[in-house]
C-alpha cells in the first residue's frame, strides 16, 4: 500500500490526538500534531513578549524555530530547538494562547509550509483543524472528528487526571465552546469539514469503535486509490 496522507481535523477534544496516535501506530505512520505547532509559536511569542499585531516579529518567530516531533518511551515529544515543550504547551492558558496566535495570517503561512514539508512524502497521520481544507486539499483520507461540547469538556478533564466537579465542567466546556467559536469563526482557514471528509460523530462511541471505523475507511479509500491507478 503506498504511504498516504491522512488528514484528521475537528474541534478541541474530539478525540484528535489520541485517534491519530492509534491510527498512526497501526499503519507505522509518522502523527504529527500541528495544534502543538500553534500552542509553540503561542507559547513562545508570549515569553517573548511579541503581540499578535506585530506581524513582522511573528514571521521572524516562525522562520527561526525549530519545532520537531520525537518518539521517546511509546511518547511524542515536541522538541523546539533541542527544548522539551510538550508539557509547557498542554496547558489550558498554552490552548488559549494557540488559539489567538493562529489566527494571524503571516503564523498560519509558516507553519502551513512547513506542515507540507513534514507530510510531502506521504505516511503521515496530521491532526489539526485546516489539515484536509488547505494544509493537504488533495489528501486521500480526511476525517473530521467530532463530539457534543460537553463530552469533549469531560473528555479533557479526564485527561487532567483530577476529580472535576460539577461547577469545573461547566466552566470547562464554556472554555471548549469559546475556543470553538473563535477557531470556526476566524476569517483565515475556519474550522470546518472538507466537502470529501469523513463525518464522525464520536460522543458516543468508544476509542476502539473509532480507531477500528478509520482504519476500514483508509483501508477502503486505500483500495480504491490503487485499483484507478
Ligand atoms: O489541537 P489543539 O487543541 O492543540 O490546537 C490548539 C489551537 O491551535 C486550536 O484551538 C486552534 O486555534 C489552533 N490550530 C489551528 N490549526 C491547526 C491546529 C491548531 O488553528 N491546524
Amino acid at each position: 500500500m503506498k504511504p498516504l496522507v491522512v488528514a484528521i481535523d475537528g474541534p478541541a477534544g474530539a478525540g484528535k490526538s489520541t485517534v491519530s496516535r492509534r491510527l498512526a501506530q497501526a499503519l507505522a505512520y509518522r502523527y504529527i500534531d500541528t495544534g502543538a505547532m500553534y500552542r509553540v509559536i503561542g507559547v513562545l511569542a508570549a515569553e517573548q513578549r511579541i503581540d499578535v499585531t506585530n506581524d513582522a516579529a511573528l514571521a521572524a518567530l516562525c522562520d527561526h524555530t525549530k519545532i520537531e516531533f520525537v518518539e521517546s518511551d511509546g511518547r511524542v515529544c515536541t522538541l523546539v530547538d533541542g527544548r522539551d515543550m510538550s508539557d509547557i504547551i498542554r496547558t489550558p492558558e498554552a490552548a488559549q494562547l494557540a488559539s489567538k496566535t493562529s489566527t494571524v495570517p503571516v503564523v498560519r503561512e509558516r507553519l502551513v509550509a512547513m506542515q507540507r514539508s513534514m507530510g510531502a512524502s506521504g505516511g503521515v497521520v496530521m491532526e489539526g483543524r485546516d489539515i484536509g481544507t488547505v494544509v493537504f486539499p488533495n489528501a486521500p483520507v480526511k476525517v473530521f472528528l467530532d463530539a457534543s461540547p460537553r463530552e469533549r469538556a469531560w473528555r479533557r478533564a479526564s485527561e487532567m487526571h483530577d476529580k472535576v466537579g460539577d461547577e469545573e465542567l461547566e466552566r470547562m466546556t464554556r472554555e471548549i465552546a469559546e475556543r470553538d467559536a473563535r477557531d470556526r469563526g476566524r476569517a483565515h482557514s475556519p474550522l470546518r469539514p472538507a466537502e470529501d471528509a469523513l463525518l464522525l460523530d464520536t460522543t458516543k462511541m468508544k476509542l476502539d469503535e473509532v480507531v477500528r471505523t478509520l482504519l476500514e475507511h483508509i483501508a477502503t479509500r486505500a483500495a480504491a486509490l490503487e485499483s484507478h491507478s
